[in-house]
């Protein structure tokens, strides 16, 4: 078959590809597998009843089930969810939006393909225009969504090393740099892959750069506040008409309702809303058909602060302490974990690529996500950068131990190997 330029593209593989395959492998054919790769959120028992209460409640209304499977969401999302999100928003956090500045997509990895696309690439006068990430590694899912090359440009951070061999990483301003091919500075936070949560500075000091080039901040917060506020660490939500901020349902328990919202100045989200109609028509009504209840009712914080976050710190220091202890001994360090769902492993002087690692556990039947995807943007290589993993710490304790003691092993044997 002979494809475009964007069918060439987009119908090879990349990163975000071969990790959704690997996913679907795991979670939907061979459940053997101990799953520690894609994002995945947990099973929560307490979450999933609260869903299900909302989801039986929804299709005893034959009012509300024929609104979510026989009407098209309107262009910008369904006008009730809309008032209910900013009205969370602006009581609870002080952001000044109404309905105006949020729009709904089919999952917030949509709304990325939209924005980034609108903001960065060929400009009307022939220039080319990139999206700055200042921080890698970021998440990989970025990676390929242009359509035209070399969408990311990224900077290198500094690493602060912490007790207990752990490390973080802060976005090192000396070398961050924009120009007027910089069509946005783009962020999440926490970070998928490391967990690392920007601190409230380092997000003050992005905005103020933004706004004097006169460019966007993007901040993802899929994983972040103030929903599903997967943080371990303290920090403020942040918002001005200068920020976009892409917020999902998927790390609340609900990645099959395909649900994100973007947040954004009222006039780029007419604009928003106008390309994401070319790509999808519309929405699907399950999020907010099952949510705007919940956001009325503000238990959305309530799930979100009293059952998710504490699972997933539970986890983390669970995850943690079970690899700290095998590695004892090797110049290993983890990320410290602030927030999100995963733990960012750095075994420095591998001598071993981290794609060959991630194959080795593969091949014993342990999944995780090599490093290397995640450093998309840097314009010189970096030994680090095939150094690291990423683990997903939303097993159940059992596989956690089993896929953490299988994962220490193969280390160690890529090092005694050398
Ligand atoms: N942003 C980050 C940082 C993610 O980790 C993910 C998914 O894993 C997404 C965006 C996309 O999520 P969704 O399309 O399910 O909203």
């Amino acid at each position: 078959m002979k494809y475009s330029k964007f069918g060439d593209k987009f119908s090879s593989d990349s990163g975000i590809v071969s990790l959704m395959a690997d996913l679907g492998e795991a979670l939907n054919v061979n459940p053997d597998i101990l799953f520690m790769g894609g994002g995945n959120p947990a099973a929560i028992p307490q979450v999933q009843e609260v869903f299900e209460k909302q989801l039986s409640t929804l299709l005893e209304d034959s009012q509300r089930r024929h609104k979510m499977l026989g009407i098209y969401q309107s262009p910008q999302g369904d006008e009730a969810f809309l008032d209910a999100v900013a009205a969370l928003l602006n009581e609870e956090f002080g952001w000044p939006v109404s309905s105006k500045n949020i729009a709904v997509s089919n999952g917030s990895q949509s709304a990325f393909f939209v924005l980034f696309n609108m903001l960065a690439g060929e400009m009307a006068d022939g220039s080319h225009r990139h999206i700055q990430l200042p921080l890698a590694p970021e998440y990989l899912g970025y990676g390929d969504v242009g359509v035209h090359d070399e969408l990311f440009r990224a900077t290198r951070p500094s690493i602060e090393f912490l007790e207990n061999n752990q490390f973080k990483y802060h976005v090192d301003f000396t070398q961050l740099s924009i120009d007027e091919s910089s069509a946005a500075l783009c962020v999440s936070r926490p970070t998928n892959p490391t967990g690392n949560v920007l601190t409230d500075d380092e997000v003050q000091h992005l905005d103020r750069m933004a706004r004097q080039h006169n460019i966007p901040l993007i901040i993802d917060g899929a994983y972040g506040t103030p929903f599903p506020n997967i943080l371990f660490a303290d920090a403020e939500p942040h918002w001005n008409s200068n920020t976009i901020v892409v917020l999902s349902l998927s790390k609340l328990g609900l990645p099959g309702a395909r649900t994100g919202i973007v947040v954004a100045h009222e006039d780029l989200i007419k604009d928003f809303t106008n390309a994401n109609t070319l790509a999808c028509l519309a929405c699907g009504n399950l999020g907010p058909s099952l949510s705007t209840p919940l956001f009325e009712s503000r238990e959305i914080l309530r799930v979100s602060n009293d059952i998710i976050r504490p699972f997933y710190k539970a986890r983390a220091e669970l995850a943690i302490n079970k690899l700290t202890q095998s590695l004892a001994g090797l110049p290993c360090f983890i990320h410290k974990p602030e927030g999100a769902i995963f733990l960012w492993l750095w075994c420095d002087g591998l001598p071993i690529s981290s794609q060959t690692l991630y194959e080795r556990l593969k091949r014993r039947g342990v999944l995780v996500v090599a490093g290397h995807h995640f450093f998309l943007g840097l314009d010189e290589p970096w030994q680090h950068s095939q150094e690291c993993l990423r683990i997903s710490y939303c097993l159940d304790e059992e596989g956690l131990e089993q896929g953490m003691a299988i994962i220490a092993q193969e280390v160690h044997r890529a090092y005694q190997e050398a």
